[in-house]
Formats: C-alpha cells, sequence, structure tokens
C-alpha cells in the first residue's frame, strides 16, 4: 500500500501548480529561460475617471505578481491624452490604488508624460531608420487610405519622403508652426497587413493642448499604440498585462519595442475583463446615473466603482478573495455580485463586533421587571472569536424589538413573540408575551411580556429550551440611528439595459429608514467602522453623512447567501 503521507504530499503539490494561471506560467518560463531576471508589471490608468472593480482585478494582478516574484510594481498614470484628463482623478486613482494594495510607496508612482521626450526621441529615431515618416493625408483622406477589413489599403503619397524631409518637418511640427490635425508622424508599417493596426498607424498627432503636467511645452502628443510600449520599456517592465481588446494590438507594441532595439522589450500580456452579471461598471453609464442624479455622486454605495465599494464597507481583503475566486483567463466570463457579497461575509465573520440593532421599532414591556432598574449584562463581541472580548449592554424594563418578530396571529413554525409564546432576548432572559396594545389601526405599539428571572444568559440555566431567539436594545439608553439598505441599482428582472442604452434603474434600490434604534456603545462608532447587526447583516458608519449627533449606518449586506462556494 502507498504511504497515505505521500499521497497527500502528492496531492498538494498537484492542486498548486494546477491553480496557477497562464500568466504565472508564461513569467516562470520566462525567468528559466532567463529572458528576464526580475519581473517589473504595471498598472497604467489613464487620469480620465474613477476606477471600478474591473480596475481592482488589474490592479491586484499586477501587483499580485509583482510580490510573489519579488519584482516591482508600478502605478503609471497613462496620461499622454491631455483632452480626456483631469488632475483631480489622479488624486482618486492614488487614493484607490493604496487602499486595494494596502500601500504604495510614491518611488511606485510614475507618469507617462514625463516621458515626452524619450518618446520624442524615439519618434526622431524611427525616422531615420526609414520607419516612420509625416503625412499630410486629412482624417478623411486616411480612413479611405486604410481599406477595410477584405481589402488592404493603400500607400499614402507621402510615404516615400527622404529622411531629411521627414526630420524637417516633424521638427517643425513640434515648433507649432501647422495646424492642429494638418500633419502627423506614421510608422512605415504594412498597408497590406490584414491587422488594420499595422497599415502605418499614426505615432503623433498635433493638438495644442494644456497638459496637466507638462503645460504648454508640447503641441505634439504621441498615439497610445506608440506610447505605450516606450513607457513599459523606460521603466523595465517585463511583462505588460492588459486587456483581451488589446490583443490585435500585439504585433504592434512588439514592432515598436523591436524598432527601437529596447534591451529585454516588454511582453503583453492579455486576460480577459472582469464582468459582473447584472452590474454596471461603463463609465458612461456611470456618468449618465450621477448627472441624473439617480446616484449621489461616484461614491454611491450602490455602484462599484472602488470608491463605492469603500464607502459600502467593502475591504480590500474581501476584493482580493474575489479576484482570487474569479480567476485570471483568457475566456471572456462573468461573475455573480452574490460571490462579492459572500468574500465580505467571510472576511467580517471573525473581525467585526455582533451587535444589536433594532431597524423598525416597537415597544416591547417586562411587566415584572422593576421599575427605574438598568442591569449591564455581559456580552461576548464575537462568539466565534472570543479575543474579541466582551462588552456590557444595558437592559431595563422598555425594550424596542423588531415588528417583525412579533404577531398576533403567527403561522405555522413561527417561532418568535406571539401571545403566550416564551422566546429567549438574546443575551438576556427568556420573556412570555401576555397581552399586546394596538393603535386604531390595528398597527402594534406595543408587547407586554414577563420574564424569569432564572433564565439570565449565562447563568447555566437548564430548565427548559425556548425556539425562538430575538434581539433588542434597551429603549432608555438606545442611540438612534438612521440606516440605509441598498439593493442593485438595476432592475434585474428587466436586465441592465433599456432597448435605448439607458439603465433599467430599480426604483427600491435605497430604502432609507429613519427610525433605528442600536446599542449605545455604537455612540462612539466612527465613519468606515463596521459592525454586525445581529440577524440583519453588517453595517457601516457611512463616510459622507453620518455624524456624532446623526448616526448613518449602511448596510454592506445582508445575512443571508445565495452564493455556495465550490
Ligand atoms: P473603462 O473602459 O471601464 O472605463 P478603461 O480600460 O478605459 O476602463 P484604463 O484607465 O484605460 O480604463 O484602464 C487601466 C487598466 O485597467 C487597463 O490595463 C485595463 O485593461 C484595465 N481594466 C479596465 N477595465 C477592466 C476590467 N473590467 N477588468 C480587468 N481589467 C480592466
Ligand atoms: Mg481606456
Amino acid at each position: 500500500m502507498s504511504n497515505p503521507n505521500n499521497m497527500n504530499e502528492q496531492t498538494e503539490e498537484k492542486s498548486e501548480k494546477i491553480s496557477r494561471n497562464f500568466i504565472q506560467n508564461i513569467i516562470d518560463k520566462d525567468l528559466e529561460e532567463g529572458t528576464y531576471d526580475k519581473v517589473v508589471t504595471r498598472f497604467p490608468p489613464e487620469p480620465n475617471g474613477y476606477l471600478h472593480i474591473g480596475h481592482a482585478k488589474s490592479i491586484l494582478l499586477n501587483a499580485g505578481l509583482a510580490k510573489e516574484y519579488h519584482g516591482d510594481f508600478h502605478l503609471r498614470f497613462d496620461d499622454t491624452n491631455p483632452m480626456k484628463e483631469k488632475s483631480e482623478f489622479v488624486d482618486s486613482i492614488m487614493e484607490d490604488v493604496k487602499w486595494i494594495c494596502g500601500d504604495l510607496d510614491s518611488e511606485q508612482v510614475y507618469y507617462a508624460s514625463d516621458y515626452f521626450d524619450q518618446m520624442y526621441e524615439c519618434a526622431v529615431k524611427l525616422i531615420k531608420k526609414g520607419k516612420a515618416f509625416v503625412c499630410d493625408l486629412s482624417a478623411e483622406e486616411m480612413r479611405e487610405y486604410r481599406g477595410t477589413l477584405k481589402e488592404p489599403g493603400k500607400n499614402s503619397p507621402y510615404r516615400d519622403r527622404s529622411i531629411e524631409e521627414n526630420l524637417d518637418l516633424f521638427e517643425r511640427m513640434r515648433a507649432g508652426e501647422f495646424e492642429d490635425g494638418s500633419r502627423v508622424l506614421r510608422a512605415k508599417i504594412d498597408m497590406a497587413s490584414p491587422n488594420i493596426n499595422m497599415r502605418d498607424p499614426i505615432l503623433y498627432r498635433v493638438a495644442r493642448m494644456n497638459h496637466h503636467n507638462t503645460g504648454d511645452k508640447w503641441c505634439i502628443y504621441p498615439m497610445y499604440d506608440f506610447a505605450h510600449p516606450i513607457e513599459d520599456a523606460i521603466e523595465g517592465v517585463t511583462h505588460s498585462i492588459c486587456t483581451l481588446e488589446f490583443e490585435d494590438h500585439r504585433p504592434l507594441y512588439n514592432w515598436v519595442v523591436q524598432e527601437l532595439e529596447f534591451d529585454h522589450p516588454p511582453k503583453q500580456i492579455e486576460f480577459a475583463k472582469l464582468y459582473l452579471t447584472n452590474v454596471v461598471t461603463g463609465k458612461r453609464y456611470i456618468k449618465k446615473l450621477v448627472e441624473d442624479g439617480i446616484v449621489d455622486g461616484w461614491d454611491d454605495p450602490r455602484l462599484v466603482s472602488i470608491a463605492a465599494l469603500r464607502r459600502r464597507g467593502f475591504t480590500p481583503e474581501s476584493i482580493r478573495m474575489f479576484m482570487e475566486l474569479s480567476g485570471v483567463s483568457k475566456a471572456q466570463s462573468s461573475s455573480d455580485y452574490a460571490m462579492l457579497e459572500y468574500c465580505i461575509r467571510e472576511d467580517l465573520k471573525m473581525k467585526r463586533a455582533r451587535m444589536m440593532a433594532v431597524l423598525d421599532p416597537i415597544k416591547l414591556v417586562i411587566t415584572n421587571y422593576p421599575e427605574n432598574e438598568i442591569e449591564y449584562l455581559d456580552v461576548s463581541n464575537n462568539q466565534e472569536n472570543e479575543e474579541m472580548g466582551t462588552r456590557k449592554v444595558p437592559f431595563g424594563k422598555v425594550l424596542y424589538i423588531d415588528r417583525q418578530d412579533f404577531m398576533i396571529e403567527p403561522p405555522r413554525k413561527y417561532f418568535r413573540l406571539y401571545p403566550g409564546n416564551e422566546v429567549r432576548l438574546m443575551n438576556a432572559y427568556f420573556v412570555t408575551c401576555t397581552d399586546y396594545v394596538t393603535d386604531e389601526d390595528g398597527n402594534v405599539t406595543e408587547v407586554h411580556c414577563t420574564y424569569d428571572p432564572e433564565t439570565k444568559s449565562g447563568s447555566g440555566f437548564t430548565g427548559r429550551k425556548v425556539k425562538g431567539t430575538i434581539q433588542w436594545v434597551c429603549a432608555e439608553t438606545a442611540e438612534k440611528a438612521e440606516v440605509r439598505l441598498y439593493e442593485n441599482i438595476v432592475d434585474e428582472e428587466k436586465g441592465v439595459y433599456n432597448e435605448d442604452g439607458s439603465i433599467n434603474v430599480n426604483p427600491n434600490s435605497l430604502t432609507v429608514l429613519e427610525n433605528c434604534y442600536v446599542e449605545p456603545a455604537l455612540a462612539e462608532a466612527e465613519p468606515m467602522d463596521s459592525f454586525q447587526f445581529v440577524r440583519h447583516g453588517y453595517f457601516v458608519v457611512d463616510s459622507k453623512d453620518s455624524t456624532k449627533d446623526h448616526l448613518v449606518f449602511n448596510r454592506i449586506v445582508s445575512m443571508k447567501s445565495s452564493y455556495r462556494p465550490k
């Protein structure tokens, strides 16, 4: 018989191998073959909007690989297109990346615009090699010359300009002698290439734009496909990881680094974008929701921008776990929001105090409890993590309980309060319902009970059991709070988009409960602190609207899960 211990080792080794993704396999091979001796990755956002959960995938993938291989990770602002960029976004992106990664050194931050001089020199080098030329075709003519997917393009009549003439014209483009859009620098590759990206693509254009970093120094700007490989090469990036839509650009990426003769040129690797089922991620759509006032800014907790996820109470650990579960692949797929919810529950389960809160209060009066007496019960902060210690929770004659925990005429299998039934008040005593009071509309306003002092929680009472346990707060000492419950901003039944491309907005995506009561200990909670409210879910103190005088809690996630890990 084989040694079972040995077998264990084998399966462990095997499963470790299986779980490696295709990018790790490429890197392993590159290191083995000595193509690179150190791994350098980067996350290259354009500072033209807020980052969302899809970007988090790219950040964690790149930062994670750098860490795993003891290499470097760069945050590089791809700020080569001043038309769409704003420095406001530089700050928010920096904050988001710092949060997702746990930390970010200023030495890890790079700006593509710092390389404009080098990019210019690269263009000159291509001209000198006869690999680039200045073209005077108008945008429309250029489109005509480009050909189609089925037909090859035609050479530009300016393609055979001499190197001297090209150098002179390019220098004058830079000097501002030509109108915006009147001339471009193009690569000289192949107008008959089946890949349209290779049909003498534009490298530089004339555009008088003020740049947030370089001001008015430049009136020519490099195109993305030219700038990006140069940025990577300058920084010594080894594996330039991007999403699948750039696959067709890879031959051009390789052409640029090869013609510019960089040592150890970077390698582009594509992976599939992260999509979330029934969730709006596109910048354009989110912008519309913000502009139409449907959400309260880019960080509205119903959105999946990184700022919104943070405000909603997600943790970087939960997002990391989500990315690990969703994996890295070349195949397009869509992940469930429920999986993200599973991850945050898993992350907070052992780390957060479990507090009592009543969201839809009715009074519970204990008729045989002494008047004007408050006793302090010892309550464990987290029954599954004793290291979190205990706290004192006040208990008195008048409590609040949740409306749904009492029924006048209960259905079968309802084990909570109803006339004549006994339940446990969580962390306190058994109470039996003796009576109730209603208003003129028949709504219950008060429930009357008697309690049994023998049944105190933690006293070791074993006399009898009850089937229901409900949470409560002591009316005299409770803190009032506002609680916001969120649902998907999209009406899932109808699908994300209407025929006209607008979003099917769920009218019930936000429920504001103004009249909630929480334990007094929560009065000390600071913005971004999070807790479990037993039976209700996980909640975070809102970072924008909560104050000492008006506590606001956002529901991160309810306790119920529709996701089962495989
Ligand atoms: P969007 O189109 O959603 O606004 P973008 O691609 O325009 O995003 P960039 O700033 O260009 O935004 O992206 C920075 C990096 O993030 C790129 O490498 C891009 O491939 C990656 N990225 C963008 N969206 C996703 C996604 N959904 N999943 C994984 N990576 C993504
Ligand atoms: Mg982009």
